[in-house]
């Protein structure tokens, strides 16, 4: 899988298409791109794609978010802005902000609101899933459906469901 190329068509999906109908950034003056420096996790092989971008609004460190793939510990990318950005290359994370991906209890891929947003985003404080917008949301979950096909980005997704797990535990559905 030439795995920039799937990210740059996914990111497609999030060019016109947001969590609610109207601007929720008129809610909150923008809450989730507050901040001198906000860093979101890449997902797997996503950094390819800001290599590809050079972006100069955008820097990517190794965070200490380890998972394993085929026996090798791998550090999890962050990307790190200053509070803006050109919306047609922000990551992924942010395009599908405050929802995320997350391997349930039966191993199955679901969609949830993110719980680290919870303690930000009206959105995330107020709403169910049900009530984002409908192809918003689906546009998530065919993206996922998507992803997950990758073996790397599979094994990943049941780290960063163990990391939301903490998250899960302050902010109880
Ligand atoms: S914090 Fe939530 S409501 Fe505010 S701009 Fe971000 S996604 Fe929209
Ligand atoms: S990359 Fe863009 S959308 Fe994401 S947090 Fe930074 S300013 Fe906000």
């Amino acid at each position: 899988m030439n795995v920039e190329y799937v990210y740059l068509q996914l990111y497609r999906l999030f060019d016109k298409s947001t969590p609610i109908a109207a601007d929720c950034g008129r809610l909150c003056d923008k809450r989730c791109c507050h901040g001198d420096e906000c860093g979101m996790y890449l997902f797997p092989g996503e950094e390819r794609v800001f290599k590809l971008l050079k972006p100069d609004w955008a820097s990517i460190e190794k965070s200490d978010f380890v998972y394993e793939f085929d026996g090798k510990k791998k550090s999890v990318p962050i990307l790190f802005c200053k509070g803006s950005c050109d919306r047609y290359q922000r990551p992924l994370a942010c395009r599908i902000f405050p929802l995320t991906p997350y391997i349930n209890d039966e191993g199955k891929a679901e969609i949830i609101i993110d719980p680290r947003a919870k303690s930000m985003c009206p959105l995330a404080k107020t709403l169910d899933t049900s009530d984002f917008d409908r192809k918003f949301f689906r546009n998530v979950k065919r993206a996922f459906s998507v992803l997950i096909k990758n073996r790397e980005i599979a094994e990943y997704l049941k780290s960063y469901s163990q990391y939301i797990d903490e998250y899960k535990k302050f902010f109880k559905e």
